[in-house]
Parts: C-alpha cells; sequence; structure tokens
C-alpha cells in the first residue's frame, strides 16, 4: 500500500478562492483585526502572513501593532475598541503575548462572536457541547482535510496525540461531534504505540520531531501531522515518521504543506462566518452562531 498524500496548500487554495468569491458577493468586506504585542520575530512573519492572505481573499484587514512594553491594561482597552467597532468582525490577539502580560484576560475580553480564533471560553464551551461555533482555526483546517479525503468519521476510532486548547481538545470535539469514538492520548498516556495501532484515524499534535513510528500506523489508517519542528539541520518535519507510514496508511498529509495551509485559510472562513453571523442581512440559517 502506498498512502495519498493529502495535498493541504492545494486544498487550502480552493477554499482561499471560495472565500474571496463569497466575499465579492457579498457587497461588503469582512474586517479582520489583527493585534501583535512587542517584537516576537515568528509572531510578525505570522502576523504578515495573516494579513496578507486576508487582503488576497477581498477582507479589510489592518494589524494593530503594538510596542513590547504596552501595559495589560492598554490592550484590553485596544480591545475593547475593537469590540465595539462595527466595521471590525474578527478580532485575534497573536500569541504568545509578552511575559508581563496574562493572555487569559486577554482572551476573555474579545467579543466571542468576534473570536476568529475561537479561544473565548464561550466557543470552547459551545464547541465541547457540539454547538454551532468559532472553531479554532487549525483543529477546523484538520476536519477539512479528513472530509475532502472522503474519510468516513462516524464509527472510526480516531487518535488525538495531544491535549492541549489550540489543538488537541478542539480536534478532539470536532471528531466526536462526526461521531468518531475518540482517545486522547498526552505525555502520561502509557503506551501510545499500542493506542495508535488501533486507531483508522491519527491526528498527531505533540510538538515531537517524528514520534510516530511507520509500524504504529494499522495497515489503511488515515494520519494527520498538525507538528511543525525544526531540526538541528534546519529541515521542517512533523510529528509523525512520514515515510515510515507510507507503506501502512491510506493518506498522510506532509509537513510542510498539509495542515499548516489550512489553518490561515480556516482564519479567514471564520472571518467570513463571524461578519455573516452578525449582520442579519447576511446571516443564513446556518449562520446563526448565538
Ligand atoms: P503543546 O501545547 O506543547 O501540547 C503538546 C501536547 O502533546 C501536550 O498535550 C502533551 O502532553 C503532548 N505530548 C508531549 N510529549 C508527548 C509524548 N511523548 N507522548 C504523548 N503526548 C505528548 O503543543 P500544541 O500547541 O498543541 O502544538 C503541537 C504541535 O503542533 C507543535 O509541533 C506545533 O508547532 C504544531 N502546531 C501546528 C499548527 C499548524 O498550523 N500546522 C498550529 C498549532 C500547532 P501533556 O498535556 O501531558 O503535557
Amino acid at each position: 500500500m502506498t498512502a495519498r498524500i493529502l495535498d493541504g496548500k492545494a486544498l487550502a487554495a480552493e477554499l482561499r478562492a471560495k472565500i474571496l468569491a463569497e466575499t465579492a458577493g457579498l457587497g461588503y468586506r469582512p474586517g479582520l483585526a489583527v493585534v501583535l504585542v512587542g517584537d516576537n520575530a515568528a509572531s510578525a512573519v505570522y502576523v504578515r502572513n495573516k494579513d496578507a492572505a486576508a487582503r488576497q481573499a477581498g477582507l479589510d484587514a489592518r494589524t494593530i501593532k503594538l510596542p513590547a512594553e504596552t501595559s495589560q491594561a492598554a490592550l484590553l482597552e485596544v480591545i475593547a475598541g475593537l469590540n465595539a467597532d462595527p466595521d471590525v468582525d474578527g478580532i485575534l490577539v497573536q500569541l504568545p503575548l509578552p511575559a508581563h502580560i496574562e493572555p487569559r484576560p486577554v482572551i476573555e475580553a474579545i467579543d466571542p462572536a468576534k473570536d476568529v480564533d475561537g479561544f473565548h471560553p464561550l466557543n470552547v464551551g459551545r464547541l465541547a457541547d457540539g454547538l454551532a461555533v468559532l472553531a479554532p482555526c487549525t483543529p477546523r483546517g484538520v476536519l477539512k482535510l479528513l472530509e475532502h479525503a472522503g474519510v468516513a468519521l462516524s464509527g472510526a476510532r480516531a487518535l488525538v496525540l495531544g491535549r492541549s486548547a489550540i489543538v488537541g481538545k478542539p480536534v478532539a470535539s470536532l471528531l466526536l461531534a462526526g461521531n468518531a469514538t475518540v482517545t486522547i492520548a498526552h505525555s502520561r498516556t502509557r503506551d501510545v504505540a499500542e493506542e495508535c495501532r488501533r486507531a483508522d484515524i491519527v491526528v498527531a499534535a505533540i510538538g515531537r520531531p517524528e514520534f510516530v513510528r511507520g509500524d504504529w500506523i494499522k495497515p489503511g489508517a488515515t494520519v494527520i501531522d498538525v507538528g511543525i519542528n525544526r531540526l538541528a539541520d534546519g529541515r521542517l518535519v512533523g510529528d509523525v515518521a512520514t515515510e515510515e507510514c507510507f507503506g501502512h496508511a491510506a493518506a498522510i498529509t506532509p509537513v510542510p504543506g498539509g495542515v499548516g495551509p489550512m489553518t490561515i485559510a480556516c482564519l479567514l472562513e471564520n472571518t467570513l462566518l463571524a461578519a455573516r453571523a452578525r449582520r442579519p442581512i447576511l446571516c443564513r440559517k446556518k449562520d446563526v452562531l448565538f
């Protein structure tokens, strides 16, 4: 068996083109505000990419850059302003924040209806309850890749490796909503390899280079690799030893070019969804969020 490669770059391009076409048809440009505090180099690149992708998709993107010494109170004021701004449909505060700022109150200050990262506790709770929601972008990307690959979730055994609030837990909630039988493994799981061998779907999100080995994969399983790890020699690898899996898996995402590109595309989609949900004139029945 040679695994099919699930091309996230191509799927993300398709989704972005669809968002551009939909935005053009709205007669209104959904607004996305991205807040960057400080000068973390990686964050600056992520924010630039998000801003550029949003503009290309026809969104009204703005980046608010604040100095590293911005106080927590000043940041909360900026968020309050964006919450009140009718032209802003989506708000994203780029993490990590400088050490003197507590992330939790910042996330909780964002209007849940504009929370396009899906990190506000109200959205987290709604997702856990299986309700319509602005779900976190990387998990949404994972589900879209599975859907596009034609993988049936209902009744499938799914193993989610990692239990972070950003990836592992929301992926598990979305798989559960799709009626998969979900197991979540983490650093205290007794035998991760054995859990893996039982799974029809493996989603790896642990941040350990090539941790999942080929002989852990059940023949015919689908493997979604969320991990992004930079090796000492400069190579970028996922959490899965991809080549080892070719003879076992039916389908697998590459790193790079798998889940990564889907994350920004899903951010754009969340912004469009938030814009529709907030405006009765644009809102279809399926867009009702709150
Ligand atoms: P995280 O917050 O560090 O969480 C890692 C999770 O993996 C934790 O739940 C941890 O368990 C578990 N874990 C660590 N070592 C393990 C081991 N040896 N066996 C089993 N479980 C283990 O990481 P994250 O933010 O979820 O990110 C995970 C990976 O995805 C990273 O490589 C990150 O760069 C990547 N990522 C990619 C995207 C994208 O757009 N493609 C987006 C976000 C993240 P405990 O809870 O027990 O500590």
